[in-house]
């Protein structure tokens, strides 16, 4: 028996009792077209390892096997422990479960080398472990991640879209970012009440040191905490317009009209002023 074998998700589901649960962010796919989908996007194969968190069902889970890949599943409701034994027993060892939060791990240890991240996040924790990726010691090779909707374009958002803010500059300064698949409601069981979509990532060839990571996180709290302010308002506390004209960045400039490169070159700029 192989992991295309297996039953349909709603009969694992019924067959295990399990009902989604609000407090944990669940909202399950049930199509394997779909999450076939997502693997397919997440280009990962027989050589990649690849960790994702909260498989849930398994949906994701047995899309992601399909494709060859070694799979750490890292699940925090102990209740799919069961269900997700069974996926793993017919998955030739490349399925191990570990019940765990995610936003505790040590993924670089769990993993054991490089490994890409992919998931359909929980809504109420996906930005705080996004924000933990781009800026911890764990460098995945790649992360293809569901977001609400308007949480993916705020990743993605280049200079001059409403949405361009700090989440798109972090992103960006570490990754290439891009929305790769929307999906509506009704897609999900039970359905949420907002549309979702797929952010692809992929880490600059070069990695940006920690401590200039450090600095951009404090540039860009103060400069788009205030983002009408012109910057050498909204960085008084950190330089102001003599930081920005070290930079050389315009300090009558409003945030939401800089540049990734430029809000590095803030952060550059902290960084040796500090
Ligand atoms: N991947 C499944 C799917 O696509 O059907 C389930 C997605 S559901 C949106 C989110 C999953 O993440 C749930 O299984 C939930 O229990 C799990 N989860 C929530 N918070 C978590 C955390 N901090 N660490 C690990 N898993 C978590």
């Amino acid at each position: 028996m192989s992991v295309r074998d297996l039953p349909p998700l709603r009969e694992a589901l019924v067959e295990h009792d399990l009902l989604a649960r609000k407090s944990f962010g669940q909202h399950f796919l049930l199509d394997l077209n779909v999450t076939r989908k997502i693997a397919r996007l997440a280009a990962v194969g027989e050589a990649d390892t690849v960790i994702e968190v909260g498989p849930g069902p398994g949906g994701l889970t047995r899309a992601l096997l399909e494709t060859g890949a070694r799979v750490i599943a890292v699940e925090k409701d102990p209740r799919f422990l069961p269900l997700l034994r069974d996926v793993a027993a017919v998955a030739d060892g490349r399925l191990e479960v570990v019940e765990a939060d995610a936003l505790k791990i040590d993924a670089a240890a769990l993993a054991g080398g490089p490994a890409h991240v992919v998931s359909n996040l929980p809504y109420n924790v996906g930005t705080p472990m996004l924000i933990g990726w781009l800026t911890g010691p764990f460098r995945p090779v790649s992360m293809t991640l569901m977001f609400q909707k308007e949480v993916a374009d705020r990743i993605a958002a280049g200079v001059g879209d409403d949405a361009y803010g700090r989440l798109a500059v972090i992103a960006q300064a570490v990754c290439e970012a891009k929305v790769v698949m929307d999906l509506p409601a009704k897609a999900f069981t039970p359905p949420p009440k907002v549309a979702s979509a797929v952010v692809r990532l992929v880490p600059h060839a070069t990695a940006q040191p920690a401590p200039l990571i450090a600095a951009l996180e404090r540039i860009t709290a103060a400069a788009f905490g205030q983002r009408r302010k012109m910057l050498r308002s909204s960085l008084k506390v950190l330089g102001g317009g003599a930081l920005c004209v070290r930079a050389g960045v315009d300090p009558d400039a409003r945030a939401e009209t800089i540049p990734v490169d430029g809000f590095l070159a803030l952060a550059r700029a902290l960084e040796a002023g500090a």
